[in-house]
């Protein structure tokens, strides 16, 4: 007979992130403070130019990629590029802090790019760290109560945003995954060239749908196809143009072959770097 194997009390990351939050004094706190979490766990913090300070040998395993940040536990040291915005500095931060406090990712060095931290990385212990980012940035459940008690909207992506010292997206994207109402965050990205075409002409289409728990057992888990109706991205990239004005309308989406279409709310938004569409059931969430 096999015998059963036992192992020790294994500590869920979301554990792991209370016990830091609540340890460096977050439970009261309406936005995440990485030095704090960064001096209890004795992490020295440097910000400079990767692709000029960088050793020569990290430099060569970044061929075609972008470096953002790095840890090195020898010398307990998280580092990130000087390029970033606040909002990507705080994140890859709080992803190199994923990388110490995850047990298994005792390792020597890790230096991160843009692909292993962006959202949907196939690279498991990228990805991990990417959760553990953004449950310290969103502070646990608190997000959760903040965003259940708004409405699923734009607005809300950037009152929340600013609030926790988030980027758009990744607030967005935070709403959709913990609303416990039906709705879905749709990412269109362009997918023709900006150098060959004028803005106007760029096409916009699905890159990736977050559906709510209960709007992927109502309706669907993701949109095949689709893009950006031309006069509503005409209409979103006017100049100065804040995230906040969106644009509102209806769309019909068939979802299974035997139904017709359903009508659902569209609110669609932008952030300069992607279209990102709220859908919906008709007749309110
Ligand atoms: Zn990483």
């Amino acid at each position: 007979m096999t015998a059963f194997v036992a192992s020790f009390l294994h500590l869920e990351s979301q554990e792991l992130v209370k016990y830091l939050l609540r340890e460096t004094g977050h439970l009261h706190r309406g936005q995440v403070n990485p030095k704090d979490l960064l001096d209890y766990l004795k992490l020295k913090y440097l910000r400079f130019d990767f692709m000029t300070e960088l050793p020569k040998e990290a430099k060569e395993t970044f061929v075609g990629t972008t470096p953002r940040a790095m840890i090195s536990f020898h010398d307990r040291l998280v580092a990130t590029d000087v390029s970033l915005n606040p909002a990507r500095t705080t994140f890859s931060v709080l992803h190199e802090v994923g990388h110490y406090i995850l047990p298994h990712h005792q390792n020597t060095l890790y230096v991160c790019d843009r692909k292993g931290m962006s959202f949907g990385t196939h690279l498991l212990f990228e990805r991990e760290a990417n959760e553990v980012a953004a449950d310290l940035l969103f502070l646990g459940d608190r997000f959760d109560l903040e965003s259940n008690s708004r409405p699923v909207s734009a607005g809300t992506v950037r009152t929340l945003a600013c609030q926790f010292g988030a980027s758009f997206e990744a607030t967005a994207r935070r709403i959709a995954e913990r609303s416990y109402r039906d709705c879905m965050l749709v990412c269109f990205s362009n997918t023709s060239s900006a150098i060959i075409d004028a803005p106007q002409n760029l096409q916009w289409n699905v890159h990736y749908c977050i559906p709510s728990a209960s709007f992927a057992n109502r309706f669907f888990q993701k949109l095949n196809s689709g893009s950006v109706p031309e006069n509503v991205f005409a209409a979103l990239s006017e100049e100065g143009r804040d995230i906040e004005r969106s644009e509102r309308g209806e769309l019909p989406i068939v979802y299974h072959a035997d139904l017709q279409p359903r009508r659902f709310n569209a609110e669609f938004f932008y952030n300069r770097y992607n279209v990102f569409c709220f859908l919906t059931p008709t007749g309110g969430v």
